[in-house]
């Protein structure tokens, strides 16, 4: 079994080498991001493997199937960079769907406090031997109102969490499941009703650009925007104009709809092209972090066991309980192990 591992960072070495050698998987490393330039790499390859920001177009799956590959194994559980309805047939693809729900829910709090206790200029000012407390005022979590969109693995971690401050959590989820002490309540109502939202659905046709301007008016002036699920959830520009108009107080930002190309790698020193980002993160109310949520120990080990294992039950049995299907018209987990 020959594996082609594209958009390869240092850190997910350590324990693909590991967990391939233990199922006897040859796999080689490429830095470069899979697409349709790269896709001629994977020749001779029986399974690629493939992150977040690598592109899975229908052009790059042609071309992957008439290379003789089998299988595409995504190393992470959002599928929203693959062609699944031109994938059906072609490629059989295998996802991470659980690796660490605590790695994503623990970071956005952590994006929470930095942002409403200014940790982030506290910790500047602070190494300037600057102990002024000026602008840093916050505000008490506790008793505060979150809304959070989207109840799956990572939402519902993130709301117990919420729930450990003392804060009453909303829902909104297109499939409400039974969560505790979550109150389940359509999109409007959680929009007009939260001090915070968080985001933790999948992106989709349904949630492009789900917050978006006439979605911001509906909010209460001064909310906080939690966004670590995926970027084009949120319509950047119309982001950028609530904050402008102070409706939006504040911005937690792990991913951004246009980061493929400045995600992941040092741009410092760079000009940097996309003028909406840089003035997102010229705002004193921004953070963004570099689609880091994921990025803790149990995590990459997680995420490295199941990839692993998705591609050696496949090549052994034929199936495997993490195949993504796209029969019926969407794509979803696939319930009998084996889509086509
Ligand atoms: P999940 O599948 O367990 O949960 C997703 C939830 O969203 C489900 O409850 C589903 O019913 C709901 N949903 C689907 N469509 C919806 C819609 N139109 N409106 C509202 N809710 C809808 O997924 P998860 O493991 O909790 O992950 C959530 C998202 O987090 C992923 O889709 C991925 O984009 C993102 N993620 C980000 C990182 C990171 O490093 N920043 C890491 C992992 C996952």
């Amino acid at each position: 079994m020959k594996l082609a591992f594209f958009d390869t960072k240092p850190y997910d070495r350590p324990s693909f080498d590991k967990y391939c050698k233990e199922k006897g998987i040859d796999i080689k490393y490429f830095e470069t991001k899979l697409n349709a330039d790269t896709a001629e790499l994977a020749h001779g390859y029986d399974a690629v493997c493939v992150f977040v920001n690598d592109t899975v177009s229908a052009e790059v799956i042609d071309k992957l199937a008439e290379l003789g590959v089998k299988v595409l194994a995504l190393r992470c559980a959002g599928f929203n960079n693959v062609d699944m309805k031109h994938a059906f047939g072609r490629l059989h693809v295998l996802r991470v769907p659980a690796y660490s729900p605590y790695a994503v829910a623990e970071h956005t709090m952590a994006l929470l406090l930095t942002s409403v206790r200014r940790i982030h200029k506290a910790y500047i000012r602070s190494k300037d031997f600057n102990f002024s407390l000026a602008n840093f005022t916050g505000f008490d979590l506790h008793g505060k109102t979150v809304g959070v969109i989207g109840t799956g693995r990572i939402g519902r971690v993130f709301a117990d969490i919420c729930r450990g401050f003392g804060m009453k959590v909303l829902a909104y989820d297109k499939y409400p499941a039974d969560a505790d002490g979550v109150e389940y309540t359509d999109l409007d109502t959680l929009l007009a009703k939260s001090d915070i939202i968080s985001l933790h659905c999948p992106l989709t046709d349904d949630t492009y650009h789900l917050l978006d301007a006439a979605a911001f008016e509906k909010c209460k002036k001064g909310v906080v925007l939690l966004n670590t699920s995926r970027g084009a959830l949120v319509d950047a520009e119309a982001l950028l104009a609530a904050i402008k108009s102070r409706k939006v107080g504040a911005a937690c930002l792990d991913v951004y709809e246009e980061e493929s190309d400045l995600f992941f790698e040092d741009n410092s020193g760079h000009i940097m092209e996309d003028d909406v980002l840089a003035r997102l993160i010229s705002m004193p109310n921004v953070i963004v972090t570099s689609h880091q949520a994921f990025l803790t120990e149990e995590a990459l080990e997680n995420i490295a066991e199941t990839t692993v294992n998705n591609i050696d039950n496949f090549f052994k049995n034929g199936r495997c309980e993490n195949e993504l299907c796209y029969r019926g018209g969407e794509a979803r987990d696939c319930k009998d192990g084996k889509c086509f």
